[in-house]
């Protein structure tokens, strides 16, 4: 079997790990803990960078920077992974969702203006597949009505949106490290503060409330607690593992690229004769290849052609139920407007095996596949 995906394992894994059990320091904040945040500050270009024990915590850390409220508003799209809404939901907050783009599955910046109320407080986009949303956009809107922008950028690692990386953009940006994403440390993730002054909260936040990490640095001489805060920060033997996977990340990113490039140009066929549609990297955006997916014509047909791929013995799958048809969705929000792409092209996208290390044979089986299943249906 194909698996669809497979974490990452560069090698040096081990080594590290070892390390950190010989130190005999074993909690958050260590050598490596720090390394990993040295390495995501020069790769993202932003001054404060946080590890925490997954993007989920991060966005959870971001909605309380946010100061959310019960009953302030959130704009965020349908079309997401659950941890984007329960953070803000965990606080109080109401979902707005708006529709998509049907191009890149991201939130239409055009209708995020008009699902704005007095009570919004912040907009959640979310980097779908890796690919920017309009955050030129977004951020002029955010600015406009003096709203937070909290990017979910869990996908997003090592791609970028005019030159800018991703979670550097926003008041805050959420990575996540879970095998599934490209650069992994099986559960963790790291948010990304771009304003000094809030970095300070972030890290008294992570801490329990206290400003311990600042003791750590030898700034003040005890620490104490000082606000309401949580424990997110991962054990060293995570970040270990975090540490090996940051330094291999162009390897591992070329690698990936290389499938990504290959299913892109193996498809161009079908999408000409108008039996699939393949990703659109918009002018201006990367792609950092978390995810190839196509589209089919309609449920029905996808879930055909899952089968057919199972009967070949490969794991192929589909996304994101639209939140807003889930039942906490229902409960915790609205949909503004009309979902025009949201439930129709949820419907038709699916992914396929895409991970570090996939062999020339496997894609190429993965491709026969497809390909044969269009020939034949
Ligand atoms: C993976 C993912 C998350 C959750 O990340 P965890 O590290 O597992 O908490 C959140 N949002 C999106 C868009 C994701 O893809």
């Amino acid at each position: 079997m194909i698996p669809f995906n497979r974490p990452p394992v560069v090698g040096t894994e081990l080594n590290y790990i070892q390390k950190v059990i010989e130190n005999r320091k074993l909690c958050g904040d260590g050598e490596y803990t720090a390394k990993c945040s040295q390495l995501l500050k020069q790769r993202t270009g932003t001054s404060c960078a946080l590890l925490t024990t997954s993007c989920t915590h991060a966005l959870e850390m971001a909605a309380l920077l946010c100061d959310i409220h019960p009953g302030d508003e959130v704009i965020m799209p349908s079309y997401t992974f659950t941890s984007t809404a329960d953070a803000f939901v965990l606080r109080g907050a109401r979902l707005v969702f708006a529709d998509i783009r049907p191009d890149t599955m991201n939130i239409d910046e055009n209708l995020i203006e008009n699902a704005v109320t007095d009570r919004t407080k912040a907009i959640a986009p979310v980097h779908y597949a890796g690919v920017a949303c309009e955050m030129d956009k977004i951020m002029e809107i955010a600015s406009k009505y003096g709203l937070y922008v909290v990017e979910d950028a869990a996908q997003g690692i090592e791609s970028y949106y005019h030159g800018k990386a991703l979670g550097a953009i926003g008041d805050y940006g959420c990575f996540s490290f879970h095998e599934t994403k490209n650069v992994s440390m099986g559960e963790g993730g790291a948010i990304l503060v771009r304003d000094p002054e809030q970095a300070e909260q972030a890290e008294i936040i992570r801490e329990k409330g206290t400003n311990r990490t600042k003791f750590f640095r030898g700034e003040i001489d005890k620490y104490t607690w000082i606000k309401a805060g949580s424990s997110y920060l991962p054990s060293e033997l995570n970040a270990a593992y975090l540490c090996a996977q940051l330094e291999s990340a162009d390897i591992i990113q070329a690698d990936r690229m290389h499938s990504w490039n290959e299913y892109y140009e193996a498809f161009e066929e079908l999408e000409r004769l108008g039996r699939i549609s393949r990703p659109v990297i918009p002018e201006g955006c990367t792609n950092n290849a978390h995810m190839f997916y196509l589209k089919t014509k309609d449920i029905g047909e996808r879930t055909q052609l899952i089968t057919f791929l199972k009967e070949r013995e490969i794991r192929a799958v589909f996304h994101y139920v639209p939140l807003h048809t889930s039942p906490a969705g229902r409960e915790f929000g609205r949909f503004n407007g009309e979902d025009r792409y949201t439930t129709k092209e949820s419907e038709r996208l699916l992914r396929l095996p895409m991970y570090y290390g996939l062999t020339a044979e496997d894609r190429g089986r993965v491709i026969d596949a497809v390909c044969e299943f269009y020939h034949t249906h």
